[in-house]
């Protein structure tokens, strides 16, 4: 079964949040079933320097027709991390000549006004160059509305040369976050090669636009969302974003898929950015052994605050968020938070990493002048920061509004750092919450998006944080052993590719 995946983003090529980690990191799990063989197609940004990633230049050139146009691109090749996963990147100057993935990065948030095209050219220009190299996709799977005419396109416009009898692909559409509806205007259609009869409310039609992210929900023969709780979440019209009639029209095909984490990557008993390792399997099933790990964590922690400038207090409870300055983070209820006198009254100590809008950026940066010592606010976007960040923390705080998946939810778990989440999307499917008299849980969970509320699930955090140490150790233990790898959640991905190849046959 060849795989063929559409994406703007593959981790650790290009990334700028959980959809290029999922690329990154489900087709190397597939990849480890015999007969299985995904391959992912993604743009080659300006940003991705071929020397440092071992990407060698195809000589063909491949022509890619899109609208009345030919577009001619070159193809990187190379392999994803510990693989042998084909990547195969688009060269050409709408990707290359451009500083951002999606727009120039300031203002931020600001997209290109020619995204649909660019990644109308990155789907059309996947199939064309796996039909150049002689692969026949028995699965395209496109991921979000930037993949979403891979899907479109596999079905209405197979670039195999008439005769050749080969039927349509079958597809497979993920939905990382619906918030991102592709839209643009009607007027594009043509140079989008769309059909005219597909741009009614029937196709991709919306609210008198286009959107591109509809190509995948109405064209593919199965579609998924990347958590079970969100797969219907998104069928209501709080989380929906308009879709959420169609959605539950297309329940039939719909399921949700858990994110699996990429724990080569993300394990504290190996990652290369930490002062210390602490972890493994092993480690937690003794007392010797969780003692280890408690004194690697209490080192990361004293290091962190060193590195951060914080006070250098190892009881303090360290609270942090790496994330996105967005609504969709639920940054506003953690400012409001932060910006109150109760959370303040201990020890608390707090990281944020991220960036994003600017008026969060400035209301954390006021912030940090207040609490000196106690807040440390980085604005910016630093991997190695994020894996200290995450070891070092005792507490991770992910208030969002709306959650596909979430990762960093998951990635703290297995650093013993415990979550405090409201319980949405993924993070309600993640993370148990904590209950002191059956010793059970493995995190804090809330549900009114409002500061009281989470105002309260911290305070319990913090309250078991400081009370009985061991229940806390126990409570540590419980969230390190967590597994939520690729594991199980490609083997449900199988599940999706068997399924929507019997409903691409065509009926006998
Ligand atoms: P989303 O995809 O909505 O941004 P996820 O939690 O699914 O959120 O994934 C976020 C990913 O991006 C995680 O791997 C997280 O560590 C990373 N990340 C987000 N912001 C930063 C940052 N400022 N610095 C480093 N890593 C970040």
């Amino acid at each position: 079964m060849n795989i063929l995946h559409v994406a703007s983003e593959v981790a650790p090529l290009s990334k700028t949040g959980g959809l290029g980690d999922v690329v990154g990191g489900l087709p190397r799990a597939l990849a480890g079933r015999p007969g299985i063989h995904p391959m992912v197609v993604s743009p080659r940004y300006g940003s991705i320097d071929p020397a440092e990633h071992g990407l060698a230049r195809r000589l063909r050139r491949v022509p890619v027709p899109l609208g009345d146009q030919v577009f001619e691109v070159e193809v990187f090749e190379g392999r994803l991390p510990r693989s042998q996963v084909p990547v195969y990147l688009v060269e050409h100057p709408l990707f290359s000549e451009r500083t951002g993935l999606y727009g120039p990065g300031d203002p931020p948030g600001q997209d290109y006004p020619d995204n649909p095209l660019r990644f109308a050219l990155l789907c059309r220009a996947a199939l064309g160059i796996v039909q150049e190299f002689g692969i026949y996709p028995d699965v395209v799977h496109g991921h979000d509305w930037q993949g979403a005419l891979a899907v479109y396109y596999a079905k209405r416009a197979p670039l195999e040369p008439p005769g050749a009898h080969r039927p349509a692909p079958a597809c497979v559409f993920t939905i990382h976050n619906l918030s991102f509806l592709g839209l643009c205007p009607l007027s594009e259609a043509p140079q989008l090669s769309l059909r005219p009869e597909d741009t009614g409310p029937d196709g991709l039609e919306f609210y008198g636009q286009l959107s591109l992210l509809k190509a995948g929900l109405v064209f593919s023969d199965r579609l998924t969302t990347v958590s079970p709780r969100y797969a219907r979440e998104i069928q209501t019209p709080e989380f929906g974003c308009g879709m959420e009639g169609l959605l539950g029209a297309l329940s039939g095909k719909l399921v949700g898929i858990l994110n699996g984490a990429d724990y080569d990557r993300w394990n504290p008993a190996t990652d290369p950015y930490l002062p210390q390792n602490y972890g493994g399997v092993e480690a937690l099933s003794t007392p010797e052994g969780m003692s280890r790990v408690l004194a690697g964590k209490a080192r990361c922690k004293a290091e962190l605050q060193r590195e951060l400038s914080l006070l250098p207090r190892p009881r303090a409870p360290l609270c942090a968020t790496i994330s996105r300055l967005t609504d969709q983070k639920g940054i506003d209820l953690l400012l409001a938070v932060l910006e109150g006198e109760e959370i303040w009254q201990g020890e608390m100590q707090y990281v944020i990493l991220g960036s994003g809008e600017r008026a969060y950026e400035e209301r954390l940066r006021v912030l940090a002048r207040r609490h000196p010592g106690r807040l440390a606010v980085r604005i910016g976007y630093d991997e190695p920061l994020a894996h200290r960040v995450e070891a070092g923390a005792d507490l991770y705080i992910m208030p969002s509004r709306f959650e596909p998946c979430g990762l960093n939810q998951i990635y703290s778990l297995r650093y013993g750092t415990i979550p405090v989440v409201r319980a949405v999307g993924g993070l309600d499917d993640s993370v148990v919450d904590f209950d002191a008299r059956s010793r059970s849980g493995t995190g804090f969970k809330f549900h009114a998006y409002e500061p009281a509320a989470l105002l309260h699930a911290w305070r319990r955090a913090l309250l078991a944080y400081e009370g009985d140490a061991e229940a806390w150790q126990a409570l540590i233990r419980r969230a390190m052993r967590t597994d939520l790898s690729w594991e199980a959640s490609s083997a449900a991905y199988l599940r999706v590719y068997q399924q929507a190849l019997a409903a691409a046959q065509p009926a006998k």
